[in-house]
């Protein structure tokens, strides 16, 4: 006697064309490099807002990426 076994299903994967990805990767990369630049330079070697406020929230990140700080 015979066990039937289901058939297993199929899925097609998605393909993207790079035409449309093109777009995202730049607005994160974009996004990358401002947050980059603010746990890195930003209240340290350059201030674009005054004071010290961005660098407190970030200084765990600045120390973990191996900043210098103090
Ligand atoms: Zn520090």
């Amino acid at each position: 006697m015979a066990i039937a076994v289901p058939a297993a299903p199929t899925a097609e994967i998605p393909t993207i064309p790079l035409r449309e990805l093109l777009p995202w990767l730049l607005m994160f990369a974009l996004l990358a490099l401002i947050t980059i630049f603010f746990v890195s330079a930003d209240q340290g070697a350059i201030s674009i807002p005054s004071g010290n406020a961005i660098h407190e929230w970030v200084h765990d990140g600045r120390h973990l990426m191996g900043y210098p700080c103090h």
